[in-house]
């Protein structure tokens, strides 16, 4: 009898475990949302001299206002002579 019950206690664990599993709502993705630092929306520019696209703040800028990616771009100038 002893033994008829601790089967008992086993199936009955047994059977909520498994249902409860079964149960069990997948996780939600976790997909974040970047909101914090805005450089999702930043604008992005592209540099005068290689084209490439770089956040506005990221830019360097000579004296006519002309993004560039970098202080090298800035002083090579508009794509010139390759
Ligand atoms: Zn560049």
């Amino acid at each position: 009898m002893k033994y008829l019950l601790v089967i008992l206690v086993l199936v009955v664990a047994w059977m909520m475990g498994s249902r409860g599993r079964g149960n069990a709502a997948p996780p939600p993705p976790t997909r974040r949302h970047r909101t914090g630092d805005g450089a999702a929306r930043e604008q992005m520019l592209a540099c005068t001299h290689c084209g490439v696209h770089l956040p506005q703040s990221e830019a360097v800028k000579d004296a006519a206002g002309r993004p560039y990616c970098g202080e090298a771009h800035r002083l090579a100038g508009p794509r010139g002579p390759a």
